[in-house]
């Protein structure tokens, strides 16, 4: 079968589907997705495009025909969970008649290694295909076996329609995928491809529908990099917003991930003047230090990072700023160590994500001669996030006795006692204690006020309770 026509498939008196000549029974599919919220997202498109073809998504792993693995190259446990799950696999398909399928980031490279190491893998396909996985599984059905597909020839064009499979009013809408920035330690490029976005139109009527038709209110605009959006099409992120902007219903506007070599003019002023943009921007520098930045291809300089924060800053002066940092590069030095601690004095970070320096391979940085030893890059580690940690409590200190709009997204017990939980629009997490345990709190919108807030956790009570919308939809 060449392309599954979806409006084509026949439902049959048994309850099958019957796509192109092939009868497809109710069936069940287990999904193990790994790494990031772009992984995440893919798996649900491909749960989308499963459910034509009669499969429902299921928990249990023994009950499934069909096994899928979404995995992630990016961090070396992520892998290893990864390979020793599929390897666990072959018991299952001894038992009863099950297909297993690995797609993402390491079928992408590895698709042909997998296949010959794991026998009981049908199919690998990569990321650039997540949305031609009925084809996949049709040919798999169909008796194809042990086959790969990494690209497609079809998708030059890029369009999707994001589909969602949860019930929260929180959405992601995928932008942009692939990265035409090959940072020296980052594989990203060689398992998602060169840039292609969506186009602005087709992205402002899928948010539409979502808002209208499946009671969406926040969405994350997602990409490897957003700030690239639309760039070879004569769009930009910026328009982008302003367009969303105008969808009554839609309340907020996020985007991740974001480079600040790209990070516009045009876009900081959309910062000062949209209404639905958060207060908040996650803006990965990696390293504080000149040199560390040129090695790793980076292509800014600490001070055009800093001065694209002051500018966003004056646009909007309520703007929350996070980012990710990277301690112990291939021989970083102690000077340039320090550079990264000065740094985190200079942009007064709400929050880090830091990690140790991992090589992946077949990226430069992985070729580099490396002189640091584990316990250097721990000890640096430890010291980054420890000096963080005093400037967050400043940070959050000055939210005291402040009142923030929170939208509530879960419960938790904290010290014995249940407690609400709720994300500002500036992306912070606060806790308070419910005035109801009734689940159907969850997704109210309340107004908090500060009581305690700490480097970690922030305390609050509720002033007012909107219920599930502060804007009526029309
Ligand atoms: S911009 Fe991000 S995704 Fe692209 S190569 Fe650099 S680190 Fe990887």
């Amino acid at each position: 079968m060449e392309q599954i026509n979806y409006e084509e498939i026949k439902t049959l008196e048994n309850g099958s589907k019957l796509v192109g000549d092939l009868e497809f029974p109710k069936r069940k599919v287990w999904v193990k997705t790994y790494g990031c919220q772009m992984n995440y997202h893919d798996t649900e498109r491909i749960l989308s495009h499963l459910e034509p073809l009669n499969f429902s998504l299921t928990s249990r792993q023994e009950e499934a025909d069909l096994l899928l693995f979404n995995t992630c190259a990016i961090r070396d446990l992520a892998n290893q969970k990864f390979y020793s799950h599929l390897g666990n696999t072959k018991h299952q398909k001894k038992q009863k008649e099950v297909k297993v399928a690995a797609g993402g980031c390491i079928a992408q490279t590895e698709s042909k290694e997998l296949l010959k190491k794991y026998p009981q893998l049908d199919f690998a396909f990569g990321t650039d295909v997540v949305d031609n996985i009925g084809e996949m599984v049709y040919r798999a059905y169909a008796g194809d076996k042990k086959f790969a597909v990494t690209s497609w020839d079809r998708a030059d064009n890029y369009s999707i329609q994001t589909k969602i499979t949860h019930g929260s009013p929180q959405a992601f809408v995928n932008i942009i995928k692939g990265c035409d920035k090959f940072c020296s330690y980052c594989i990203v490029p060689f398992t998602r491809g060169r840039e292609k976005s969506r186009s602005v139109a087709e992205i402002v009527n899928d948010v539409a529908r979502l808002v209208q038709y499946q009671g969406i209110q926040e969405v994350t605009l997602l990409g490897q990099n957003v700030n690239s959006f639309g760039k070879k099409n004569g769009e930009s992120l910026a328009q982008l917003i302003m367009e969303l902007e105008k969808i009554t219903g839609l309340e907020i506007i996020r985007y991740t991930t974001s480079h600040p070599y790209d990070i516009s003019d045009e876009l900081i002023e959309v910062h000062g003047k949209s209404k639905k943009l958060a207060n908040h921007l996650h803006l990965p520098v990696q390293s504080g230090s000149n040199t560390v930045l040129q090695r790793m291809l980076r292509q800014y300089s600490i001070e055009h990072y800093l001065e694209r924060l002051d500018a966003l800053r004056k646009a909007n002066p309520h703007i929350v700023l996070s980012t990710d940092i990277i301690a112990g590069f291939p021989n970083e030095t102690q000077q340039e160590h320090e550079a990264t601690l000065e740094l985190l004095d200079k942009a007064q970070y709400d929050f880090i994500y830091s990690y140790n320096y991992s090589a992946r391979k077949g990226t430069k940085a992985s070729r580099m001669r490396d002189i640091l030893t584990k316990e250097i890059r721990g000890r640096r580690l430890r010291e980054i996030q420890a000096h963080q940690l005093k400037i967050q409590e400043k940070v959050r200190a000055s939210m005291v006795g402040k009142t923030y709009r929170v939208l509530v997204e879960g419960k938790g017990t904290m010290k014995g006692e249940v407690k609400w939980k709720g994300r500002t629009n500036c992306f912070r997490i606060v806790h308070f204690r419910p005035e109801t345990l009734d689940q159907d709190y969850l997704w109210h919108w309340v107004d908090l006020k500060i009581t305690s807030a700490t480097a970690l956790s922030c305390q609050g009570e509720i002033i007012r309770d909107y219920g599930k919308r502060v804007t009526p939809i029309q």
